[in-house]
């Protein structure tokens, strides 16, 4: 796939600065909520592991790291629901205070499905931190516990968020101005 615009021409909506501010600013929030317990942390890949990495180290708790990766079937828009995992969890959640850790909250359908998967584990509590979060888009009602920003409806790339795996390695989130037949081969049948 070509790619639209070459990184420094695309918009910049956070810079790193911001981010990196309200990272520190969830952890010690997210460590005033857990102190004194051990977290089980879940990122989602492949978005969500730059924000992880970061909010790790903001956390002055006991933590603990699994990944869970899947694949959504999309209708062009959006995300369907429709998901297949290709990779699992390493090891049992029963018991542990879990919190997802999501990259983005779009229309809400990978959450809704990961909340089901995740709860049926018999977790003592299970909670989710989504850096950015996008409620214009959102057709299932889920919330998260925890947001880094709320963004307008706009496809953002950077800091772990790709279009067709590139971009990842931005350390601000930049707007990607998508035509329509780009955005429904982003949301084509592929890994996240
Ligand atoms: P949902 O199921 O909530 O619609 O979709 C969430 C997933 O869609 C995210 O975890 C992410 O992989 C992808 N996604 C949604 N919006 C964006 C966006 O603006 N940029 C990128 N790169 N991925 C997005």
């Amino acid at each position: 796939m070509s790619l639209p615009q070459s990184e420094n021409q695309l918009e910049i909506l956070l810079d790193a600065e911001k981010i990196q501010r309200r990272v520190k600013e969830l952890g010690a929030e997210i460590t005033a909520e857990y102190r004194g317990r051990p977290l089980h942390l879940i990122g989602i890949l492949k978005g969500s592991w730059v924000f992880l990495a970061d909010l790790i180290r903001a956390l002055d708790l006991e933590v603990t790291v699994d990944f869970l990766g899947f694949t959504s079937y999309g209708d062009g828009q959006s995300s369907s629901g429709q998901v297949k995992i290709t990779k699992d969890l390493d090891s049992s959640i029963e018991g542990l205070d879990v919190l997802v850790v999501e990259d983005i909250l779009d229309t809400g359908h990978t959450f809704q499905y990961l909340r089901g998967l995740l709860s049926r584990r018999k977790p003592k509590s299970l909670k989710v931190v989504t850096l950015l979060d996008k409620p214009l888009r959102r057709i299932n009602p889920v919330t998260a516990d925890y947001v880094g920003f709320t963004i307008p409806d706009a496809f953002v790339v950077g800091y772990g968020l790709d279009f067709a795996q590139k971009f990842r390695g931005l350390p601000e989130v930049r707007v990607l101005h998508l035509t329509p037949e780009q955005l429904a081969e982003v949301r084509a049948p592929a890994p996240r």
